[in-house]
């Protein structure tokens, strides 16, 4: 693979977890190369930047700074070839594209899953402090209510 291709197969998360490293949920680490390591580092989808020590670079920088190694060898460590792009790594690659696409779509899918749900309780509110507690209508709607109320926490627990 080259080095553009290896860039779209692995996000600096993906090498990330191999030391298990782990971002919050504002993109932030503890610096691994600052010596008091705060959480100083920021994550991006393709690069890293520390503003406490200035560290700074891409995937094979991390590497190269985490293992000590040079970046032909960092290059190779991930899958790096030098010349042609062979049918392997064409495969890989078309995999993993795959695999992103798939993951987008359930994300998608998830998302308008859960808007539909707040929707229809917002709904069922409205009518429950519209209707007469206790009757007919105003059980449907609370049963309603309780049962989108499940589906959002089964989906809360899905992902
Ligand atoms: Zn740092």
């Amino acid at each position: 693979m080259t080095k553009e291709e290896i860039k779209q197969l692995y996000s600096m998360r993906d090498i990330l977890e191999q030391y298990e490293i782990f971002p919050n949920e504002n993109d932030f680490v503890n610096c691994p190369f600052c010596e008091d390591g705060k959480v100083s580092m920021k994550i991006n989808e393709d690069d890293y930047y520390c503003s406490t020590c200035n560290a700074n670079g891409d995937i094979f920088t991390f590497i190269q700074n985490t293992e000590k190694l040079t970046f032909p060898e960092a290059f190779k460590s991930l899958g790096g070839t030098y010349g042609k792009p062979t049918f392997e790594s064409k495969l890989i690659l078309y995999r993993a594209k795959k695999n992103k696409e798939t993951k987008l779509s359930q994300q998608e899918k998830m998302k308008s899953e859960i808007e539909l749900i707040f929707l229809l309780m917002n709904v069922y509110l409205k009518w429950i402090h519209r209707l007469e507690p206790f009757t007919g209508p105003w059980e449907d709607c609370y049963n309603e209510l309780k049962h989108q109320f499940g589906k959002l926490e089964n989906s809360n627990a899905r992902w």
